[in-house]
């Protein structure tokens, strides 16, 4: 699927993951309401072991097609292959990227994202895919890695690496950047894992609910690749390339899929960074010519690595259970829309 997904052109692709039914969801008799076919399509229905695709397809409005829909028993290293590993390629070849996960409140994003030591994710997977790439290509230490991991909550950016004051956003020649943040320079994967689990505990939690992540927070990990190549009159040049993999705020009650939609939430002041993200997909959908970045920090700081000549992938995370049946069709709905940049 990969290859031929990212041969053309530069719209976003997108990918839809369904996460399994957890020991307690089973306990308290959930009932599945989604349904893969063919790693592409999906199916929202109250009849998820139905047969009959016939009937499954005339449910209008909830039948959906991606590039890839992930099934649940989906490996780590499957989902970080097919959405991920040609933007790692593309990263070594001084172009910026950036994966998305999104979905609402416990659909799989950070797992997807982060993993667990056992399993790690597309986060892990990509650094370590990274240096193998790299020691293919010369064992002349040519290439330099640097990590940053940054959280945007409330509208306040902070080194997940280096807790502390808040960091300002600032324009330089490579972009915007958090002016102060931590560039953990890289060696190896080894160290990887670790680092990333003690960044993602630094995230911001709910004062009432102190051991989870507040869903409200945003988790960016940008991975930045720094080579010397030379030019035609055999100069050399550095080239950078920046791969962006973002972990976002749950997305209830916050994917808008329309301007005026955005505009009844922002009144609600749910999440800015989310809304303004929607914004700037809504803008690249309908082949704007501005592109609304300033509206949040997400945004900003994503500037570079959003439309345009980047590669961009979002992951839609879904639950099975009918219980979120809503949030998952909005979910659905808004992966949906995303395709047609
Ligand atoms: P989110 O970050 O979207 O709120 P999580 O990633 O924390 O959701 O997932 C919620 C729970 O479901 C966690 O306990 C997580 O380990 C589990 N989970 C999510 N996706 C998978 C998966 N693909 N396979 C196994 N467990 C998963
Ligand atoms: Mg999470």
């Amino acid at each position: 699927v990969s290859e031929k997904a990212f041969a053309d052109g530069n719209r976003i692709h997108v990918f839809v993951r369904l996460r399994p039914m957890s020991k307690k969801e089973k306990e308290a008799g959930s009932r599945c309401c989604v349904r893969i076919v063919n790693r592409r399509d999906v199916y929202l229905t109250e009849f998820a072991n139905e047969h009959d695709y016939l009937r499954l397809k005339r449910l209008r409005g909830r039948h959906f097609t991606f590039d890839a829909s992930f099934s649940d028993s989906t490996t780590q290293p499957e989902v970080y292959s097919t959405t991920t590993s040609e933007l790692v390629e593309a990263v070594l070849q001084g172009r910026n990227g950036s994966v998305f996960c999104y979905g609402a409140t416990g659909a799989g994003k950070t797992y997807t994202m982060l993993g667990t030591v056992e399993n790690p994710g597309v986060m892990v997977l990509a650094i370590k895919d990274l240096f193998t790439k790299i020691r293919q290509r010369s064992c002349d230490g040519n290439h330099v890695v640097h990590l940053s991991y940054l959280e945007v909550y409330n509208e306040t950016v902070r080194d997940l690496l280096s807790p502390g004051r808040p960091l300002v956003l600032r324009e330089d020649k490579q972009g915007i950047v958090a002016a102060g943040i931590t560039q953990y320079r890289a060696y190896s994967t080894d160290e990887v894992m670790a680092l990333l689990q003690r960044g993602n505990q630094n995230r911001t939690t709910e004062p009432t609910r102190v051991n989870e992540t507040s869903s409200r927070s945003h988790a960016i990990l940008q991975v930045v690749v720094e080579y010397k190549v030379r030019d035609a009159s055999m100069n050399i040049v550095n080239k950078v390339g920046k791969l962006s993999l973002i972990d976002l705020a749950g997305s209830e009650r916050a994917l808008a899929t329309d301007q005026r939609t955005v505009r009844s939430i922002e009144g609600a002041n749910i999440n800015r960074s989310l809304l303004a993200l929607s914004s700037c997909i809504n803008a690249l959908v309908e082949g704007k010519k501005h592109i609304p970045y300033r509206n949040s920090k997400l945004t900003q700081l994503l500037k570079d690595s959003l439309g345009g000549a980047c590669n961009t992938v979002m992951i839609a995370n879904i639950s099975p259970c009918n219980i979120s049946f809503g949030e998952t069709q909005n979910t659905l709905h808004w992966a949906d829309r995303a395709k047609e940049i």
